[in-house]
């Protein structure tokens, strides 16, 4: 499945843990529609980078892959929401990640959680859960209640 133009989704699934676990390390469709966020970043980091190709190592980990890679419960690769990667075409030599990072800093508004410099071998870049829950509650003197209801005095 084409998530975006440059990222198809096996990129995000594939890895040597699920191969050994015999497990295809899909995702669901929260999941899936968090993937799709990603992509949609990583698209953006591709063209401000000059459009050379993002090399995901690490993307999503379903439970049961995340828990034989000794991942935390709440590792944003879990849900979907962080890849780690390389662009080997965007700077050569021993400070090629730390020279990436600087540039994904710099792409004007892109929306992420974390970007981090891993032993300059490869990025991890993280984006948060959504944000907006819209969540519709209603206060009044019966407390905090959850659905859009005609207060109380
Ligand atoms: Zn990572």
């Amino acid at each position: 499945m084409q998530l975006t133009p440059h990222f198809h989704l096996s990129e995000f699934t594939r890895s040597s843990t699920a191969r050994r676990l015999g497990d295809a390390n899909q995702p669901n469709a929260q999941e899936l529609a968090n993937l799709r966020r990603l992509a949609e970043c990583l698209e953006r980091i591709r063209a401000h980078l000059g459009g050379h190709p993002v090399v995901i190592t690490s993307g999503f980990r379903n439970e049961r892959v995340n828990r034989a890679v000794g991942g935390v419960p709440n590792s944003a690769h879990r849900l979907g929401l962080a890849a780690d990667f390389t662009v080997p075409g965007f700077h050569q030599g021993p400070s090629s990640v730390l020279a990436t990072c600087q540039a994904i800093a710099e792409v004007p508004g892109l929306c992420f959680d974390q970007l981090i410099n891993e032993h300059d071998r490869w990025i991890h870049l993280s984006l948060r859960p959504a944000d907006d829950r819209r969540q519709l509650l209603t206060i009044d003197s019966r407390g905090t209640r959850p659905g859009l209801l005609r207060a109380q005095a």
